[in-house]
């Protein structure tokens, strides 16, 4: 059981300017923000970060999609941090996400579903590194990690 799980807001949630609200739910569900930036990926760094997805119909439009703005990446921890954020987002199609998820609340459909979160400490940490050095990433105490 892992402690950090990796998360980006989404274009669409960004052009809409949710940023401010999702961060707050992600902080009152109890996620320390460890590391945080905005940046736009550029459509090779889309298609690296979604490489596990290359064979499925969607990876051209998801990586066009990726790239075609700003987004926020961010590292979060709390205890069993990858499940505990999978809750608090909701379902990949917001149609089917919980009442009061993130993804219910500010996605605008399947693609465009706000927030990524990890779905594995593995891939947390591999996500976590794609985005951010040692020098970018601190503790509770505000010390370099
Ligand atoms: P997640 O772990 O809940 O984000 O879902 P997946 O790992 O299955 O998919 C990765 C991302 O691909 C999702 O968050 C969506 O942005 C996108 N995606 C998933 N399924 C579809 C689909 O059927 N069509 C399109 N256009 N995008 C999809």
């Amino acid at each position: 059981m892992g402690n950090i799980t990796f998360t980006m807001i989404k274009p669409t949630a960004m052009n809409k300017g949710f940023a401010g609200k999702i961060l707050e739910k992600i902080t009152d569900g109890g996620f320390r923000i460890q590391a945080m930036k905005m940046l736009r990926m550029s459509k090779a760094d889309a298609e690296k970060f979604y490489e596990v997805h290359k064979e499925r119909p969607f990876y051209g439009e998801l990586t066009e999609f990726m790239s075609s703005g700003p987004i926020v990446a961010a590292v979060l921890e709390k205890e069993n941090a990858v499940e505990d954020y999978r809750k608090l987002i909701g379902a990949t199609n917001p149609k089917d996400a919980d009442e009061g998820t993130i993804r219910k609340l500010y996605a605008t459909d399947i693609q465009a579903n706000a927030v990524h979160g990890s779905d594995s400490d593995e891939n947390a940490l591999i996500e976590a590194s794609f985005f951010f050095s040692k020098k970018e990433q601190f503790d509770k105490d505000g010390n370099l990690i």
